[in-house]
Formats: C-alpha cells, sequence, structure tokens
C-alpha cells in the first residue's frame, strides 16, 4: 500500500492516509518493525500505540496520539497442522497471500470478504465476512491468536479460554495480534454465476431460498428498480452450475457489483470452475487499488427479521428527499447472509445475520448527514454497524446492542491497564 495521497488530499501525517483517503492519520510516528521481539518493545516504550494492517477501514480506528505499528514488514510465515485442520499465519499477511500458500498445501479456507488485499489481523478484528448460510466471519475461523499486550509481553489465548471470545474481535483495543490460527478444510473447487433481475417480491417472500441457493450470495442493488434485485452473485463448491432463480435471467457478459464498473477487476462469472480464493472474493488479488474513491456503511440485521428490514430501506430509498439523497450518494448496495458466532463484539453475535451494506460516494459530510435516517429505520430491527466502515450510532446505542459489552470492558481493562491502545475513535464509541 502507497502512502501516496488521493486525488484531492495532502497529508503532512508520516503515517498517512487510510485507503479509502477521508483519514489522514495523525498519529507523529510510524514505526515498520521486522521481528515481534522489536514490536514488543515499540509497544512497551510507547504512551500510545494501535497497529495498523491493509488500511481498507473506512474510519480513524488505527489512529494513535503518538505511535502506529504498521504489521507489513513483520515475517510472513504460514504452516499448516493437517491433523488439528488449523493454520498459523503471520497476523499482518494479507488473505490473498495466505490463500495462494494455502492452496498450493491443499488447503482452503470456508470464508474470505469481497476483497482479498486486506491483513488477517485488520480484517479480524472488526469482524470483517463474507457471505453464505453456513458461514461465519472470517473472526470466527479462528481458533487461536498471539497478542502483544501494552506490557510488552507475548500472550496466546486458544478457542476455549475465557478470554477468546472477547479477544478475537477486537478492534485492535487489546494489543498486536502477531500470529492467528485458522480452522482450515481441504482445498476445494468452486464456481461462481451472476443473475439479473429477479424480482423483490419473491425474494422477500422467501430469503433463505435466495440465501440457500449457493454456498455464497450476494445481491446487489441501488434500489432504484422498485421492482427488481438488480444483481445475484452466486458461489457453489465444486462443478455445478446452479440455475437462474425463478423470474431472473443469467448474465450474458461479466459484470462489476457496481453498475458499470471494470468486469475485468472482478472474479470469474462464468461458471468455469475455479480453486476457492479466485471465486470467494469479488475482486480479483492481482487487481490492487492503491486508494478508493468511496465510502462504505454496513448493518447486520437478524436474519429472521431480514425481509422487513430489507423492506424498510427500499420504504426510505423510495421516499421523497431522503430518499433521493440516499440515491444520490449510493453507487451500489449489498445483501450478504452470516452465521452466527460467539464473538463478543462481532455483528454476528448470537444471532444468524444479514448484512445491508451500502457503497458510497465519497462525501462523508453528506453521508454522515444521511446515516442517522437510515440507521433510525433500521434501529427496530437492532441492526448492528460494521465497525470498519461509517456509522453514526452513539456509544450508549452500540452498548444496547451487544449483550457481553460490559465484560469486553472488563477485559480490556485488565489486558491494558494503561490504556495504550485507546484511541479518539474508540473513546467516540464508548470503549
Ligand atoms: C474495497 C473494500 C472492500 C471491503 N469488503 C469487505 C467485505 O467484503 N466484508 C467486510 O466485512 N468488510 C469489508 N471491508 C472492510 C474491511 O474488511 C475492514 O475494514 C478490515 O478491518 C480492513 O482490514 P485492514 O487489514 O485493512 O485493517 P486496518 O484498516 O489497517 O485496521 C483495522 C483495525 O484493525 C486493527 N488492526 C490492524 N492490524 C492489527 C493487528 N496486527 N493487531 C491488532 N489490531 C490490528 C487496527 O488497529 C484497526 O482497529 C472492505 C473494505 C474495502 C475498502
Amino acid at each position: 500500500m502507497s502512502n501516496e495521497s488521493p486525488a484531492g488530499a495532502t497529508t503532512s501525517s508520516p503515517a498517512g492516509h487510510n485507503w479509502a483517503g477521508n483519514v489522514r492519520f495523525t498519529a507523529p510516528r510510524i514505526a515498520h518493525p521486522t521481528s515481534v521481539d522489536e514490536l514488543a518493545e515499540l509497544v512497551r516504550a510507547a504512551a500510545h500505540v494501535r497497529a495498523v494492517g491493509s488500511r481498507h477501514t473506512f474510519t480513524a480506528l488505527a489512529d494513535s496520539a503518538e505511535l502506529i505499528v504498521s504489521t507489513e514488514a513483520l515475517p510472513a510465515e504460514v504452516t499448516v497442522d493437517a491433523d488439528a485442520r488449523t493454520a498459523s499465519v503471520s497476523g499482518g499477511m494479507r488473505y490473498a497471500e495466505v490463500a495462494r500458500e494455502l492452496h498450493a498445501r491443499g488447503w482452503a479456507l470456508r470464508a474470505m470478504a469481497s476483497l482479498p488485499h486486506i491483513t488477517v489481523a485488520g480484517a479480524i478484528a472488526t469482524g470483517t465476512h463474507g457471505s453464505g448460510d453456513a458461514v461465519g466471519s472470517l473472526a470466527s475461523a479462528v481458533t487461536a491468536l498471539d497478542v502483544v499486550r501494552s506490557d510488552g509481553s507475548l500472550v496466546t489465548v486458544r478457542r476455549g479460554d475465557a478470554d477468546f471470545a472477547g479477544a478475537v474481535v477486537a478492534l485492535g483495543a487489546l494489543g498486536v495480534v502477531t500470529r492467528v490460527e485458522l480452522a482450515v478444510e481441504p482445498t476445494y473447487g468452486m464456481t461462481q454465476v451472476v443473475d439479473r433481475g429477479l424480482p423483490w417480491e419473491s425474494a422477500l417472500a422467501d430469503l433463505d431460498a435466495v440465501f440457500g441457493s449457493a454456498d455464497s450470495v450476494s445481491m446487489f442493488t441501488t434500489w432504484a428498480d422498485p421492482e427488481r434485485v438488480d444483481q445475484v452473485w452466486r458461489k457453489t463448491r465444486g462443478a455445478e452450475v446452479p440455475e437462474p432463480l425463478p423470474g431472473s435471467v443469467r448474465a450474458g457478459e461479466p459484470g462489476h457489483p457496481l453498475p458499470g464498473g471494470p468486469a475485468e477487476n472482478c472474479t470469474d462469472q462464468t461458471g468455469e470452475p475455479g480453486p476457492w480464493f479466485e471465486r470467494l472474493p469479488h475482486f480479483r488479488a492481482e487487481f490492487t487499488p492503491s486508494n478508493g474513491d468511496e465510502l462504505q456503511s454496513e448493518y447486520f440485521v437478524p436474519r429472521d427479521r431480514a425481509a422487513e428490514a430489507i423492506a424498510a430501506v427500499r420504504a426510505l430509498a423510495a421516499s421523497p428527499g431522503v430518499g433521493d439523497e440516499l440515491r444520490r450518494l449510493l453507487f451500489v448496495s449489498e445483501l450478504r447472509s452470516i452465521r452466527a458466532d460467539e464473538l463478543w463484539l462481532s455483528g454476528a453475535y448470537g444471532r444468524d445475520v444479514v448484512g445491508i451494506h451500502f457503497t458510497w460516494r465519497r462525501d462523508e459530510p453528506a453521508v454522515r448527514a444521511l446515516l442517522p435516517q437510515l440507521e433510525a429505520a433500521l434501529a427496530p430491527f437492532g441492526a448492528r454497524p460494521h465497525w470498519g466502515k461509517v456509522f453514526t450510532l452513539a456509544a450508549d446505542e452500540l452498548a444496547a446492542l451487544y449483550p457481553r459489552w460490559g465484560d469486553f470492558a472488563e477485559l480490556r481493562a485488565r489486558w491494558d491497564a494503561r490504556g495504550a491502545f485507546r484511541n479518539g475513535q474508540l473513546e467516540s464509541w464508548g470503549f
């Protein structure tokens, strides 16, 4: 990732900016440790410190009042324990690299996000996910973590340990994750196809039929067509190509999630079988944008109320004034299903969810002015925001959405007693 300024942004901080260019890090110092020992010494000696991965988060979550430590230069290692069906990977590695290594050795992950360029530790810290009724978030594949805490100690926490469920989706607030152990399975092939024009009426009447029609399903809509979902992307394990869903038609040529976007940046959509890591993400690993021209928001609603929640967003998007503004700011929305997990700060904690996602034009003041109305429409469903994306819920609203909020506060106070990993973004959310 380059630190060049995106168009229209200048940066004076040595720590540069996030991928979207809407956040300029204010930290006066950035370090690129090359060993875990060096990292631990940097962390121990800093009054304020935060880790940064590939910078794809849309807020100042990785910023620090003193020091940012990048995981880019730490050694990249992948080892597989075939008996345990786990892989130990360096936290700063990107999923694209991890996936290639695993596949070469005959192994695979269950889930990937739309973009394979994000780091493993950065992705699990915010509860990043892909899609699939039987598929949990990327964090739900974690079986153990090595973390450098603010006293410089390196601790391992494993599934089954009392602190584990609080330590995986942890927003970088507990320490710097240096190694992640992930559940793996034998490598597999997949197909991907795209269908267009699924009637909203049938989709909302039976969401289970849509999300259950492939191993990983994404519905894309701009909410502009009142009758039909624009695209349904379906990824299926094996060589099988599912029939188009009733009322939709198979796309004649490859497309992009954004209407009119460059299809060559996207993974194969022809139904040709290929390895899992070249079908699960929407975007190809070889396509590496140095910065973005967009913002994103996403809200997780309970699966059993998802049709109602989607209907509420459709109604908002169709309403005069706020609906016009929503559609003006929106590039595209994506709907995905995520299986429940037990990770305290996960959007899918304790319940199967559907993620209602929005890719916005990069006009942050206008997006932030709109979000309270969107959040009010989704509030009746107990919608939890994605930690890596833009939202405006207040601290007390957030606390009410997470049953283990108080337990996480206790864990954070214990693991980071001197508050080195606190920053303004976390404080604004009540951490
Ligand atoms: C184009 C694009 C597509 C996206 N697609 C998806 C998607 O399909 N699904 C989805 O759920 N999200 C998606 N996201 C959001 C993205 O996955 C999250 O923001 C993710 O956290 C980014 O990971 P990163 O490596 O860039 O982390 P960063 O943005 O660098 O950091 C994120 C957080 O992790 C912490 N962190 C980073 N490294 C470490 C470490 N080693 N130890 C401890 N804490 C650490 C940081 O302090 C910060 O709090 C997308 C974002 C973009 C820009």
